[in-house]
């Protein structure tokens, strides 16, 4: 059985790899390079204690107060606000506390599962050395910026997340370059990184064609159905035959649902990077300063700043005074971190109101599947995607209950 996955992300591009392994011929179908998308710059973090609903009161009832403030960790450009305002009622409505509860839920079995789907992909494709062994540290000034994020941490002890509380000397011996400004952190050792996102997505590509599975560059522009689907049509002419089709085109993925008939509420929330080559200090763990909205990450190319959300489409240009403030705030924290030598980077997270991502059989064609919306967590989710779709899809029975997951949930 031929089986076209149209995007070579790190959600494609696993999920690919899962099926070839099991026995489908797969096709990788990819516009640019592997792993050039959103998963060539993200903060490399596995970071499974970040599940929590987007749509919580704590978060949007300042979304107005952000909105002047260029500097707001959430920004939406006022011109796209009209465009932006179906997504965001339906943002308004997975905010009610029964709702929350679900989705909460539905986030956490995800979670639960990464490492036991991570960590055997890792040793079967030979990249274990991809991932950093230390985890990450969730930084407080004081005991009342820590309560402010409570509700957070509450909701990782509900669901049985580990993590310690530990005061500043204990921050000084893990992390020294920390400043003394830190006074609480919490250390989550499950939340630990990758090396190098994007190099992970090139392995994996390889790996895919290692086993027998093809990668096509080549622009997905329409499809080729009846009941089931038969074949994709490509920009240049080509038609690729397929018994199956998996949209897995991240933010681009809400273009090809509309064209099959299925359309999604998916939108972009743009998130910088500022890679810096020679930062002058050493780092083990990633920290991220919730009252800050940033991420710092050590990666093999130096260390890495990143955060924020910007709503502005996918097409209006990067706004890169978001990185800089970023790296103004890790300042703060790492006062000796210095930024000469550093590049830029701007990428689309591609993101459902309800927080959710789409792991789902089409609603309406055989064959048809979709796996897109990871938002915030598509490196975090890649493993255990490609395991439950490919359950999925191979007529096994996935380990959690996927009808929360499915397309036609909106
Ligand atoms: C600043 C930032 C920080 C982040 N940090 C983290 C983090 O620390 N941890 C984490 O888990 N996640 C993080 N994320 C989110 C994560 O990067 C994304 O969820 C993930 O990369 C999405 O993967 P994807 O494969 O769905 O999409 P993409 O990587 O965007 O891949 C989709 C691919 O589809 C291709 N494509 C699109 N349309 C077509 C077509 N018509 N035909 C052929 N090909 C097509 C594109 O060219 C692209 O290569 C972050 C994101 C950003 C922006």
């Amino acid at each position: 059985m031929t089986t076209a996955v149209i995007g070579a992300g790190i959600i494609g591009t696993t999920l690919a790899y899962a099926l070839q392994r099991r026995g489908r011929n797969v096709v990788l179908i990819e516009r640019d390079q592997p792993g050039t998308g959103a998963s060539y710059g993200n903060m490399a973090s596995i970071a499974v204690t970040e599940f929590m609903p987007a749509s919580r009161p704590a978060v949007w009832k300042q979304i107005p107060g952000w909105m002047l403030d260029a500097e707001g960790p959430v920004r939406v450009r006022p011109a796209y606000m009209p465009k932006l305002t179906p997504w965001f009622l339906r943002f308004i409505a997975a905010s009610r506390p029964a709702k929350l509860r679900e989705l909460e839920a539905q986030g956490a079995a995800l979670c639960q599962r990464v490492h036991d789907d991570l960590l055997p992909l890792l040793r079967e494709t030979g990249l274990e050395s991809e991932l950093s062994e230390a985890g990450c540290l969730s930084l407080y000034t004081d005991e009342a910026e820590f309560k402010a994020d409570r509700e957070h941490i509450e909701i990782l002890e509900r669901f049985g997340f580990p993590h310690d509380v530990i005061g500043r000397q204990a921050i000084k011996a893990l992390e020294p370059e920390l400043s003394d400004k830190i006074g609480l952190a919490v250390l989550f050792p499950q939340n630990r990184s990758m090396k190098n996102p994007y190099q992970l997505v090139v392995k994996l590509a390889l790996r895919l064609r290692e086993l027998g599975g093809k990668i096509e560059q080549g622009e997905v522009v329409g499809f080729e159905r009846g009941a089931a689907m038969r074949a994709v049509l490509l920009k240049d002419g080509r038609r690729i035959a397929a018994d199956e089709v998996v949209i897995a085109a991240g933010v681009h993925s809400a273009k090809l649902a509309k064209q099959l008939g299925e359309p999604i509420p998916l939108e972009t929330e743009r998130g910088y990077h500022t890679q810096i080559m020679a930062p002058g200090i050493a780092m083990k763990h990633s920290i991220i300063w919730p009252a800050r909205a940033f991420m710092v990450t050590p990666t093999a190319g130096g260390i890495r700043v990143g955060g924020t959300v910007e709503m502005a489409g996918i097409d209006a240009a990067p706004d890169y005074r978001r990185s800089k403030v970023t790296v103004k705030r890790a300042k703060e924290a790492l006062p000796n971190l210095q930024c000469e030598d550093f590049t830029e980077w701007m990428g689309h997270r591609p993101a459902f109101p309800d927080t959710v991502p789409v792991m789902s059989a089409s609603a309406k064609t055989r064959g048809l599947f979709y796996a897109t919306g990871h938002g915030h967590l598509g490196l975090t989710y890649a493993a255990t995607n490609a395991r439950l779709m490919a359950d999925l899809m191979t007529g096994a029975t996935p380990p959690v209950d996927m009808k929360p997951y499915r397309v036609d949930r909106f």
